[in-house]
């Protein structure tokens, strides 16, 4: 017990809320197809648009910090982040901890 830093519910609870914050940042991702074509269907002004797309890059931000500096609970690096790099990609990119192992075992 005194070598794992964090106890099986505190490792489960920072899973889910990467894997949460990874839903928001792809979600993110996805709606801004649908929110521009709503919008120029609602209003096809270069406002509106330009106002859309600016909401739409703030959450982005939003979403795209908060996913990056999740932290793994295995060895406590970022999980998404290493170096310079940011990748989303399933598996801790310092201890390959899978982003549902918490599921599997
Ligand atoms: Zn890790």
């Amino acid at each position: 017990m005194d070598d794992s830093p964090v106890d099986p519910v505190t490792y489960r609870d920072i899973l889910k809320t990467t894997r949460r914050r990874r839903k928001y940042f792809f979600g993110t991702l996805l709606v801004y197809i649908p929110a521009l074509w709503i919008t120029y269907n609602i209003s096809p002004t270069n406002r509106a648009m330009g106002t859309v797309f600016g909401i739409w890059v703030l959450f982005l931000i939003i979403f795209t910090f908060q996913a990056a500096l999740s932290k793994c609970p295995r060895c406590g690096n970022y999980f998404h982040l290493h170096g310079m790099t940011l990748l989303f990609l399933r598996k801790c990119l310092h201890c390959q901890l899978h982003i549902n192992a918490d599921k599997i075992s």
